[in-house]
């Protein structure tokens, strides 16, 4: 079983904020800064990919009442949503989860770099993504 699949049945020492009929939520052990929150559903889900719209629903309202109360009760001013999809982009739990990271001026982290597109490169990025859009059947009313 894995790890945040032992933290939703209380297997494993935690300390959840939040449980509903689909979500808990539950301070990071390795807090970014205080009041760091992971925000999970209750069953193993892998990735965003592999959630439905029903359990992405019911996860992105409690990120937001979660992150309120953090913000309220911490006095923080902001707050960043995060999700690592995949190994490759960071995921190290293979259970969904949302990252609510707390933010507060000068708390050292930066915003990620930005790149630059080439001559044309943007246009035909834009088109890969429509025609893989059109293609899912997706409703899209970009022509
Ligand atoms: P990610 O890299 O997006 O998969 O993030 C995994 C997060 O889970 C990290 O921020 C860890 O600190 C956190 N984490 C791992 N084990 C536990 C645990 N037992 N209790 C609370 N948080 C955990
Ligand atoms: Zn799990």
């Amino acid at each position: 079983m894995c790890v945040f699949c032992k933290i939703v049945n209380n297997e494993i020492p935690n300390k959840k904020v939040y449980e509903d009929a689909f979500v808990v939520a539950f301070l990071d052990i390795n807090p970014v800064n205080p009041g760091h929150v992971q925000v999970v559903p209750k069953k193993h889900i892998e990735d965003v990919l592999s959630a439905s719209n029903e359990d992405l629903s019911h996860i992105i309202i409690a990120v937001k009442k979660v992150a309120k109360a953090i913000l309220e009760s911490m006095d923080y001013p902001a707050f960043n949503i995060e999700v690592n999809n995949g190994a490759i982009a960071g995921q190290v739990v293979s259970h969904l989860h949302f990252h609510i990271v707390p933010r507060k001026e000068g708390d050292g982290l930066t915003h990620w770099p930005g790149g630059q597109y080439k001559q044309g490169e943007m246009t035909q990025i834009a088109e890969k993504i429509k025609n893989e859009l059109r293609k899912e059947g997706a409703i899209n009313e970009i022509e």
